[in-house]
């Protein structure tokens, strides 16, 4: 297939659990969709280890695995794959021009399900040991520290919920921000502090995790951003809740989003340009999860399905 020569019906932007459920849908629905893979393929999915809450899976399994399953059952049905990032869109009429590249794409819908990235703190220890008892999900690994000290990293709202959730399972939540005063809202705030599980230090920022070598979370460094000074605690796990960035740039100008850059959908997955569907991430920063990410997947490629052939296309 020429991506520079035909106009294709369906072009999936991300293949993280959403773009990988629409395309099974448009597959199956015979639409022929390029699905283009983008910076992190895979999406989330693809750096946690053990999902245990994805229907159907009792003993759990692997992120990783899940997606790589997921993108077989797609290729089953004639999903087509490009690697690369999308690099510029023109939506202003159709058929839409997606630029990848070298690669010039054409495509009559087109389905956003580029995903929202976890903000890192960007130190070494932190990439080495993500799924390895550092996180970035709560709801996703809290179950597997049940009845030990973990940490809690951010001063935003995601911090004191995720802190709060914690609870649940560890026996203390050690939550540790950088400065004295928080951006999270009086009553999550309140809330974290009047839990008495949770103990708060401030100002720290985390230097380093250990231990690399063990592949294991045990202590981290901490660094006093008044004084400089450095302190370790034990945990076992550190979950990142510094907030997260759809990745919307692409689309500034073109599709509306909020104010922190998630793409508005209405009427399930539509946007407000005719033919562009949004699913996952990108459009939602409340539930986040795989199966909520899935389902709007499915959702968006019936909305294009529909769309196509109400323009009997
Ligand atoms: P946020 O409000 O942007 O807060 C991010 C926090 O992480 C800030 O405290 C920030 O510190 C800290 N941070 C950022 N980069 C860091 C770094 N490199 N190292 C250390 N700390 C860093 O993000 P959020 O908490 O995810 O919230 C996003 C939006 O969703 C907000 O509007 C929030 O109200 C909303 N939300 C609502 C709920 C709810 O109502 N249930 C739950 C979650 C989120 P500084 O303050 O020093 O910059």
């Amino acid at each position: 297939m020429g991506g520079e020569t035909s106009v294709q019906k369906v072009i999936i932007i991300g293949s993280g659990c959403a773009g990988l459920t629409s395309a099974i849908y448009a597959a199956r629905a015979d639409l022929k969709p390029v699905v283009l893979d983008g910076y992190e393929p895979g999406g989330q999915l693809g750096l946690t280890t053990m999902v245990e809450n994805f229907p159907g899976f009792p003993d759990g399994i692997l992120g990783p695995e899940l997606i790589e399953n997921t993108r077989k059952q797609a290729q089953r049905f004639g999903a087509e794959f490009r690697s690369g990032a999308v690099t510029s869109v023109d939506l202003s009429r159709r058929p839409f021009k997606i630029v990848a590249g070298k690669e010039t794409y054409e495509s009559e819908t087109l389905i956003v399900a580029s995903g929202a990235s976890a903000r890192m703190l960007g130190i070494e220890s932190e990439k080495h040991l993500l799924g390895h008892g550092v996180s970035t999900c709560a709801t996703c690994d809290g179950f597997f520290f049940r009845g030990k000290e973990i940490a809690v990293v951010g001063g935003g709202d995601t911090a004191m919920e995720e802190a709060t959730f914690l609870t649940k399972f560890a026996s203390r939540v050690t939550l540790i921000h950088r400065r004295n005063e928080f951006r999270a809202t009086r009553i999550m705030l309140d809330r974290a502090r009047a839990n008495p599980k949770i103990v708060f230090m401030t100002p720290y920022a985390v230097q380093e995790i250990h231990d690399m070598d063990k592949k294991s979370v045990e202590v981290v460094t901490l660094r006093n951003t008044e004084t400089n000074a450095t302190s370790k605690i034990s945990v076992a796990g550190v979950f990142v809740a510094i907030g997260h960035d759809p990745n919307t740039k692409l689309f500034k100008g073109q599709l509306n989003m909020d104010d922190n850059g998630y793409l508005i959908t209405h009427e399930g997955s539509k946007t407000n340009v005719e033919g562009v569907f949004a699913a996952g991430d990108v459009q939602d920063h409340h539930y986040r999860q795989a199966v909520t990410a899935a389902g709007s997947g499915c959702m968006a490629a019936i909305d294009a399905e529909k769309f196509l052939t109400a323009h009997k296309i």
